[in-house]
C-alpha cells in the first residue's frame, strides 16, 4: 500500500516496477474514485438516486471489487488472473447505469475504464477487445432484456453507439500499448546487453589488475598528455629505491647513466621519452644510489585508438641487475683469460718462427711444424678477437684512404688464401673511391666479411663485392650464395658470441665475435653496417663509411 501511495504522490519508481497487487489497485482506483464522485454528486444534488436499488447494488459491488483488488495476493496467482476485475467491472457499471436512469446521464461511459484496462494489459489482445466490446454492449443491452418492458429495435439501438465507441477506444489503446511494449522490449534488450558489457568490462578490469600486479616488471601507462593513468605495485617498489613515493615526478627520482654517478637528464628519462611518443627497447638506467643500485632495462610502446591515432604509451621497467653483473663478469673473465693466453702464445709463435727457419729440416718435422704454426695462428686470431671484444669499441685514426684499392687487395688476398675451391670471387668495385677511414681497421672488417662469405658457403657459389658512392657515402657490400640465416637468427647476428645453430652443427670454426667487432669498428667511423639474408639462398652484408674530401695531390693512406 505504501508503494501505491508513493506512486500516487509521484515520488518513486516506475509503474511497471510496482508489485502486481499495487498495479491492480492503482488501475481499479480511477473507476472507484469516479463512482465516489457520482455518489458525492448524488448526495448533494440528486438524493432520489439512492432510491434505486440497482444503483446501490452497483455501488456496493464496485466497492467490493476494490476490496478484492486489495485483498487478493495477485502476485501468487497465475499472471492473467487480475483480468477478472475489469471483466467483472461491467456488472456494477451496468447496474449503476440502469439505476441512475435519467437522474445522472452518462454513467455508462464508466465502461471506458475496464475497456482501457483490458486493452492496455497486452494479454490476449483479440479476446480483450472482444470482451471490452461485449461488456459495453452488456451494459446497455442487459437492462433492456431483464426489465418488463418490451424489447424493441428502438430500445436496442438507443445506446448502441457506446459499445462501438468503447471498441474504438480499446483498439486505439491496444495499438498504442503494442507500440510502447515493442519499444520497451527494445530498451530492455539494450539494458540487458549493456549489463552484460558492464559485467564483462568489470571482469576484464579485475583480470588486468591481477595480471599487472602479478608480473615482476614495473609498468606505467600514460595518457596522450603523458600523465600516468595506471601503475603497478612492482613500479612502486622500484620507485621507492630512488627515493620516490607514489606521486614523485620522474625528474626528481635518482636515476643515473651507465657510470652509475652521472644524473640522467630529465629529457632522456624513459617516461618523458614515452610521453613524447618515442618507442624504444632495452634502454638501460642505473636506478638509485650505490650500494643498493639496480640496473633497469626500460621499453616503451605506443597505444593507439581504433582510428590509429596515439592515445598514450606503456613503459616497462625490468630489473636486469643480475644479468648485467653476469655479463660484466663474463667480459672480465674473457679479458683475463685472453691476456693470460697471449703471453705464452707469443713465445710459442716466436719459437716456431725460429724453428721453421732452420734449414734442411726432415720433411715430417717441417710438415708437423707447419700444422703447429697454422693452429697457433688461429689461436692468435682468436685471442686478438677476444681481447678486442672485451676492450669495447676500438680506437681509430681516420685518414683519406684509397678505398677501391683496399677492397681489391683484400679480395685478392682472400682468393689467395681460399681453401674452398667451389667459391668464386667477383669484384664490382667502382674505381677511385676515397673514404675517410682507418685502413687497418677497415681491412679487419673486410677480411671478416670475406672469410665469413667463404666459411658459410660450404657448397660454393659466387662471392660478389660491390663498392660505390651512395648518398654522399661510400657503400660496400659482400654478397654470398651460401647457407643464409633465418629472420630470427638475423636479429642477433651482430651480438657478441652469436652463432647460428647451422654453424655450430656443421662445426664451422669461429666464436661469434667477428661481426660484433666489425660493427664496433664501422660505428666508430660514424658509419652503419646491416645484413640481409635468406635461409638457404645467401646473405648480403653492407656497410657505409664517410667519403673523404681530399685536396688534389695529397697522398692517400694505403694498407
Ligand atoms: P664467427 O664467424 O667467428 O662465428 P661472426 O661474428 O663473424 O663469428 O659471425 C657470427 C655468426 O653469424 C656466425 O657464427 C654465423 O652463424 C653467422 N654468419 C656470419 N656471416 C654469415 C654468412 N655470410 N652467411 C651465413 N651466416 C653467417
Amino acid at each position: 500500500m505504501d508503494k501505491v501511495l508513493s506512486y500516487l504522490t509521484l515520488d518513486r519508481g516506475q509503474f511497471h516496477e510496482l508489485t502486481l497487487r499495487a498495479r491492480v489497485i492503482l488501475t481499479q482506483l480511477p473507476l472507484s474514485l469516479t463512482v465516489l464522485l457520482i455518489l458525492v454528486g448524488g448526495v448533494l444534488f440528486h438524493r432520489d438516486l439512492f432510491e434505486s436499488r440497482s444503483f446501490l447494488v452497483g455501488v456496493g459491488l464496485q466497492a467490493l471489487l476494490l476490496v478484492v483488488c486489495v485483498l487478493v495476493p495477485w502476485d501468487r496467482l497465475p499472471h492473467a488472473s487480475f483480468l477478472v476485475i475489469p471483466l467483472l467491472d461491467f456488472i456494477p457499471i451496468g447496474l449503476m447505469r440502469y439505476g441512475a436512469g435519467t437522474v445522472i446521464t452518462g454513467v455508462g461511459l464508466l465502461a471506458v475504464f475496464p475497456v482501457i484496462w483490458l486493452a492496455a494489459s497486452g494479454l490476449f489482445p483479440r479476446a480483450a477487445l472482444t470482451a471490452g466490446f461485449l461488456g459495453s454492449l452488456g451494459v446497455v443491452w442487459v437492462p433492456v432484456f431483464v426489465t418488463d418492458a418490451e424489447v424493441s429495435s428502438q430500445s436496442l439501438t438507443q445506446s448502441f453507439l457506446l459499445p462501438f465507441i468503447m471498441l474504438a477506444i480499446g483498439v486505439t489503446i491496444r495499438v498504442m500499448t503494442a507500440s510502447m511494449m515493442a519499444q520497451q522490449a527494445v530498451v530492455e534488450e539494450k539494458d540487458r546487453a549493456l549489463q552484460v558489457l558492464l559485467e564483462e568490462s568489470a571482469r576484464r578490469e579485475r583480470l588486468l589488475d591481477t595480471v599487472v600486479n602479478s608480473v615482476d616488471v614495473g609498468l606505467v601507462a600514460l595518457d596522450d598528455a603523458g600523465r600516468p593513468v595506471l601503475t603497478n605495485r612492482k613500479l612502486e617498489k622500484l620507485r621507492a629505491l630512488t627515493g620516490g613515493a607514489g606521486d614523485t615526478a620522474e625528474e626528481d627520482l635518482r636515476i643515473y647513466q651507465q657510470d652509475g654517478e652521472t644524473v640522467m637528464p630529465a629529457t632522456r628519462r624513459p617516461t618523458r621519452r614515452a610521453a613524447e611518443g618515442q618507442v624504444f627497447s632495452d634502454y638501460l638506467l642505473w636506478w638509485g644510489e650505490r650500494p643498493g643500485q639496480r640496473v633497469l632495462s626500460t621499453s616503451s610502446r605506443v597505444m593507439t585508438n581504433q582510428a590509429g591515432t596515439r592515445e598514450g604509451s606503456v613503459v616497462t621497467f625490468n630489473d636486469v641487475t643480475e644479468l648485467v653483473a653476469a655479463l660484466n663478469a663474463k667480459d672480465e673473465f674473457v679479458a683475463t683469460v685472453s691476456h693470460e693466453l697471449r703471453t705464452p702464445l707469443t713465445a710459442i709463435r716466436g719459437y716456431l718462427e725460429l724453428l721453421t727457419s732452420i734449414p734442411d729440416l726432415e720433411p715430417e718435422v717441417a710438415s708437423g711444424l707447419e700444422v703447429v704454426s697454422r693452429n697457433s695462428e688461429r689461436l692468435h686470431k682468436l685471442v686478438v678477437d677476444l681481447l678486442s671484444a672485451a676492450e669495447g669499441p676500438p680506437e681509430i685514426t681516420p685518414a683519406p684512404t684509397d678505398f677501391s684499392g683496399l677492397v681489391s687487395r683484400r679480395i685478392a688476398q682472400a682468393e689467395e688464401g681460399n681453401s674452398n675451391p667451389l667459391v668464386r670471387f667477383e669484384d664490382l668495385t667502382d674505381a677511385g673511391l676515397v673514404a675517410l677511414c682507418d685502413a687497418s681497421r677497415i681491412t679487419q672488417v673486410l677480411d671478416n666479411l670475406l672469410s665469413n662469405a667463404i666459411k658459410y658457403s660450404p657448397d660454393g657459389g659466387r662471392v660478389t663485392v660491390r663498392a660505390a658512392e651512395v648518398d654522399g657515402e661510400v657503400e660496400c657490400s659482400v654478397t654470398d650464395e651460401g647457407s643464409g640465416m633465418s629472420p630470427e637468427e638475423l636479429e642477433g647476428v651482430f651480438s657478441k658470441f652469436f652463432r647460428t645453430s647451422g654453424a655450430r652443427n656443421a662445426a664451422i670454426p669461429g666464436v661469434g665475435l667477428g661481426l660484433a667487432i666489425a660493427q664496433g669498428i664501422v660505428q666508430r667511423h660514424g658509419g652503419t653496417i646491416t645484413c640481409r639474408s635468406v635461409e638457404g639462398e645467401g646473405s648480403v652484408f653492407t656497410f657505409r663509411l664517410p667519403l673523404a674530401h681530399i685536396e688534389q695531390g695529397r697522398p692517400l693512406q694505403a694498407q
